[in-house]
């Protein structure tokens, strides 16, 4: 099936529209070949560029780079996650873990965006996680014990401050981090692409459509050529499991966002005037929604189990309606046609929320399955897989092959009834918060 994404994503749309867009129509050789170009692929592709000067790199994208979900998202660069459940000492040692893997991933994408000076509307504000239910209290009051256990600074809030800071009295209740940062991501991922090596080929809408191995070469079909490759590395997260990788470990889930036009100064006003923010919901199917810089809001309260490679303008209108109603609640005063675009983007998931990295077979390498983390966890995967086929090691990757590995996961049509019948429950328990 082909993969064909919306044209409205308002981060994509904030960009200038990219030329020189060569497509794949021949018949290729190369050393390395990289599906998939958003924040892993991408990365992957700079460090093996540094590591193999000499050497012929192709990256490959079904459509055009970064406008995965690396584009799609909605730019939290994350220190700390809630809603993972962990409340005993062994879980406190797991979560441990999950935020090493944050930490790096922070600074893999500091270190990007500081060698290559990129403008990505880096702000280090912190994050929230919020809820309208003082009850939720209790949550937020055991994530903190968790928090301050492994030296997280963060603080808790309630209505007061809150409705001061965000320009809504809807929450109640909150807990921020600090080391959080809020970004624009499209600019992050068009800044990764603009720098790739010239060692590396890009080639886009150019969509995989089967591979095999045969002896010492690894063979890739694509709808008008092929790559004969030394060695591979599939970075194409939501997809994996189509194009049949690690299939009973991950499963690809949609999400929709939506985002308004700027607000006028006279509604700016009417809220405070208040400074760029960021909120995580307390319970997993509530909504994150995000204040930008240029004072757009952006909200995404949606994620189901859709296919993944298309989700028509008619089934984007029908989400843009609950996100109308999510800014609704939090701004009664707000127009109603405020929303001014909504769009889709497909991400990967495990079934203990835990990463895959990792050799596939010989010479073929994967790197996915990051959550709502992927722009630093993507982004740190992506330099270290590369690492790692090239048969080098780093303390990065002992960090990374430390955490928990990916918990088997049923087969269709039990898999599919499971999720959905999870993700509806979840709602329910979120109701207030969507
Ligand atoms: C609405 C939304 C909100 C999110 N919010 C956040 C957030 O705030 N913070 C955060 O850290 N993460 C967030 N995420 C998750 C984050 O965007 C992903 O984890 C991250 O983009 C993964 O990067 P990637 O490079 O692995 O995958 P992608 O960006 O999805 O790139 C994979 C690429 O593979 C390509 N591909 C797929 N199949 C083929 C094929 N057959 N042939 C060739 N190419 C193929 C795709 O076209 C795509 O460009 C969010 C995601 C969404 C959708």
């Amino acid at each position: 099936m082909e993969l064909v994404n919306d044209k409205e994503c308002s981060w994509i749309n904030d960009l200038n529209s990219r030329s020189n867009i060569k497509t794949l129509s021949s018949n290729l050789n190369c050393e390395w070949l990289i599906i998939g170009a958003g924040y892993t692929g991408l990365s992957a592709a700079r460090k093996l560029a540094q590591l193999h000067p000499n050497q012929k790199i192709i990256i490959v994208d079904a459509q055009l780079a970064g406008e995965g979900a690396s584009s799609r998202n909605s730019g939290y660069l994350v220190d700390t996650t809630l809603n993972d459940g962990f409340t005993s000492n062994k879980e406190i040692e797991n979560y441990k873990k999950k935020t090493d893997i944050y930490k790096l991933g922070i600074s893999a994408v500091k270190r990007f965006v500081k060698e290559y000076q990129v403008d990505c509307d880096w702000n280090e504000c912190g994050k929230y996680f919020a809820s309208s239910k003082e009850k939720d209290k209790i949550i937020l009051e055991n994530f903190s014990e968790t928090l301050s256990k492994l030296g997280f600074e963060h603080n808790i809030y309630y209505n007061k401050h809150l409705t001061k800071r965000l320009g809504t009295n809807f929450y109640k209740i909150a807990l921020h981090t600090k080391g959080g940062i809020l970004l624009h991501p499209g600019k992050l991922v068009r800044a990764m692409i603009d720098t790739l090596p010239e060692n590396v080929n890009l080639y886009e809408n150019s969509q995989l459509l089967n591979w095999n191995k045969l002896n010492d070469s690894i063979n890739f079909n694509f709808k008008k050529g092929s790559v004969k490759t030394e060695k591979a590395i599939f970075a194409t997260n939501g997809f994996l499991k189509s194009l049949g990788i690690k299939t009973n470990y991950n499963f690809p889930i949609t999400l929709t966002a939506s985002m308004t036009r700027p607000l006028s100064d006279d509604e700016f006003k009417l809220i405070g005037k208040p400074k760029e923010w960021g909120v995580l919901p307390v319970k997993p199917m509530g909504a994150t929604i995000r204040m930008t810089k240029d004072r757009r809001i952006l909200i995404r309260n949606t994620a189901e189990v859709h296919n993944p490679y298309k989700m028509s303008k008619s089934e984007l209108n029908i989400r843009s309606i609950k996100q109308k109603i999510g800014i609704k609640k939090r701004f009664p005063q707000f127009d109603d046609n405020i929303i001014q675009s909504t769009w889709s983007g497909v991400v990967s998931r495990t079934r203990n929320s835990s990463q895959i990295f990792e050799k596939l077979d010989e010479n073929i390498f994967v790197a996915g399955c990051y959550n709502g983390s992927g722009i630093g966890v993507g982004t740190l995967f992506g330099e270290q897989i590369a690492i790692k086929a090239s048969n080098e090691n780093t303390n990065e990757i002992e960090i990374i092959e430390n955490r928990n590995e990916p918990k088997w996961l049923p087969p269709q049509p039990f898999l599919n009834l499971g999720v959905k019948s999870r993700l509806f429950y979840e709602r329910i328990r979120a109701k207030s918060e969507i």
